[in-house]
């Protein structure tokens, strides 16, 4: 590889994605539950086209944009799971319904009235689901709420209530893999019990709808939920490595960086900043992540420190780095760092393969 890439660059690794995405498809299957990825973590067509050709039955989003790029490549069925808010946002919405299913949430009345108004004259309703707090306290109502916004709901033609979801986002606060699967379960208990809940006020709930990487064991079990949606697990990362979710062999995302720098005897200076691998320490509260990466193949090396366009390896006694020498970076969170490029380079067997263009990059609206 190293004589075809400029650094630093984003790399797939085709086995490692296969089996990720294999695993994950044949898991929903066994349980008899339906699988809608969230593309954050990877923002490209290509894979969430394959996601689709392993059973997918849509794929989810955090940005409308996000939606808007892939349908422009075919995808066309999209679950924006964020509050949708802003008369601009909501004229997007309006043309995108026009063109694929998109599917939103609601967890207040201000967002189901902004959405009953966008869609007002359009021949079909929009489909929605009420978003619960997991614990997270982020968006989504509690059990109570959901309940009087369901009613709110129904009462609105312009939309059509199919359903409630969470994302399990607390399970990344616990490392102990026991404690960890009983948050998932609890939370997704809770998810079930609200539908059953709504169900019997009358309103017809299909959709039960889970969704993080580390909560999936947990999840998956509970009678009732009736999809998942796991975004991270394509590539997986160090954070999932820290929490036990998997381990590094399945790391399916690297960052290949070049030293460019040689000052002191312990350090070697690589072209991955944080413009490349970010300052993320993992997400929600864990705090098991010490540096920004894991160097491939080369445990004595550390990545200690970032600046915008460098990156700090501290070496252990014995090890040696020389200026032009090729490293490869697990990053600790994927998903931002897929961000951060244009494209990623495809390996198998240590050949470049393919290139994909990350279509999604940079999608804030
Ligand atoms: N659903 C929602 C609403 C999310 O915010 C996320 C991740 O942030 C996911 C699903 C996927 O979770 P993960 O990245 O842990 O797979």
């Amino acid at each position: 590889v190293s004589d075809r890439v400029e650094t630093p660059c984003l790399r797939l690794d085709l086995d490692r994605l296969e089996v990720n995405l294999d695993e994950m498809a044949e898991r929903s299957r066994a349980a008899g539950v339906a699988l809608r990825p969230h593309v954050k973590t990877h923002k490209m067509a290509a894979l969430g086209q394959w996601q689709m050709e392993r059973g997918a039955v849509g794929l989810t989003t955090a940005k409308l944009s996000e939606a808007e790029a892939l349908a422009r490549h075919g995808l066309n069925e999209m679950f924006v799971c964020y509050p949708l808010v802003g008369d601009a946002r909501l004229h997007r919405l309006r043309r995108l319904a026009r063109a694929i299913h998109v599917m939103t949430i609601v967890d207040s009345e201000v967002v189901a009235a902004g959405l009953a108004r966008a869609v007002r004259a359009e021949a079909r309703p929009l489909d929605v689901l009420i978003k619960l707090d997991a614990g997270s306290h982020r968006v989504g109502v509690d059990p109570e709420r959901a309940r009087e916004l369901a009613e709110l709901v129904a009462r609105m033609p312009e939309l059509r209530l199919r359903g409630v979801c969470i994302h399990e986002g607390s399970t990344y606060g616990e490392p102990e893999p026991e404690l960890r699967r009983a948050i998932a379960r609890k939370e997704a208990e809770r998810l079930v019990a609200t539908a059953r809940g709504l169900r019997s006020d009358g309103h017809e709930i299909e959709i039960v709808s889970a969704g993080s990487t580390p909560g999936v064991e947990g999840v998956l079990p509970v009678d009732g939920v009736t999809e998942i949606r796991p975004g991270n697990y394509v590539f997986n990362d160090l954070n999932q490595v820290a929490l036990g979710v998997v381990g590094l062999e399945r790391c399916a995302l690297s960052v290949f960086t070049t030293v460019v720098s040689r000052p002191a005897s312990g350090r070697a200076i690589v072209d991955a900043g944080a413009k490349a691998l970010t300052l993320d320490r993992g997400a929600h509260g864990t705090r098991l992540l010490s540096g920004f990466g894991a160097v491939v193949g080369r445990p004595d090396v550390t990545v200690a420190r970032l600046s915008e366009e460098h990156g700090w390896l501290e070496l252990g006694s014995a090890g040696n780095l020389a200026v032009g020498e090729m490293l490869e970076i697990v990053p600790n969170h994927a998903c931002a760092v897929v961000n951060n490029f244009d494209r990623a380079l495809l390996t198998r067997d240590g050949s470049v393969v393919d290139v994909w263009p990350v279509d999604a990059r940079g999608c804030m609206t």
